[in-house]
Parts: structure tokens; C-alpha cells; sequence
């Protein structure tokens, strides 16, 4: 059985609040919300980080941003914006070695992040 804890919400192992799904990609609440909306895209498939991933991942790095327009504007999202963020490694705080793209929305959002 896959460590991965996004893999096993994406196999369904583990319960998620799953908002939206296709072939490739999948969106899930993130358990500890930091925005009235907070969502989490990744892929099906596993890839561990932004720097992992390959030259020939255009593809896949591309539907997850494509999903997560769709998640946010199914969420309401459009018109007040939203933030899409990526972190990678230990200065950006990644936690979970499976790429996600975080989808962030319903408030204001300070700028620069901490
Ligand atoms: P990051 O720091 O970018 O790796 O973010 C990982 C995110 O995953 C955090 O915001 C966590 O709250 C979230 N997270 C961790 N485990 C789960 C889970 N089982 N279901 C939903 N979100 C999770």
C-alpha cells in the first residue's frame, strides 16, 4: 500500500471532501482551512513536487491549473478572486510530497504570504 497520503485519497483509502474529479485530476477541501474556501487540486497520478516533476509534464501541470479554475468558479470564486498556490520544499512549507495546487478564496488575501 502507497505511504503517499494523496494517493490514498485520490484511491479513496482515505475520506476526503472530494468537490471535483476528472480523468487526470481531482479537488478535495483541505482539512485545515485557511480561507473560507480552500481547496486542494492534484493529480491522479503521483508526482512528488513541482521539482519533480518532468520536462514532459506540461500536460498534467497544465490540468491541474485548468481544474482549479473550474473548482473556483464552482465554488463562486470568480468574480472576487482567488489564489492559486504551489509550495515547493522545505522553505515554502510543503508537508505532503504529492504535488497539489492550494486554491484559496471568499476573503481578502494579504500580500506578500508569510
Ligand atoms: P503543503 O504545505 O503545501 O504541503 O500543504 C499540505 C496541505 O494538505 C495542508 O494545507 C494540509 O492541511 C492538507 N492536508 C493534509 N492532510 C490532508 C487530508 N487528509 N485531507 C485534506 N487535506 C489535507
Amino acid at each position: 500500500m502507497t505511504e503517499c497520503i494523496f494517493c490514498r485519497i485520490v484511491a479513496g483509502e482515505i475520506p476526503a471532501t472530494r468537490v471535483q474529479e476528472d480523468a487526470d485530476t481531482l479537488a478535495f477541501r483541505d482539512v485545515n482551512p485557511a480561507a473560507p474556501v480552500h481547496l486542494l487540486v492534484v493529480p491522479k497520478r503521483h508526482i512528488a513536487s513541482l521539482e519533480a516533476a518532468g520536462d514532459d509534464d506540461g500536460g498534467i501541470l497544465g490540468m491541474l491549473l485548468l481544474s482549479a479554475r473550474r473548482a473556483a468558479r464552482a465554488e463562486g470564486l470568480s468574480e472576487g478572486g482567488y489564489r492559486v498556490v504551489v509550495n515547493v520544499g522545505p522553505d515554502a512549507g510543503q508537508a505532503v510530497f504529492h504535488i497539489h495546487l492550494h486554491v484559496l478564496g471568499g476573503r481578502p488575501l494579504d500580500w506578500p504570504p508569510g
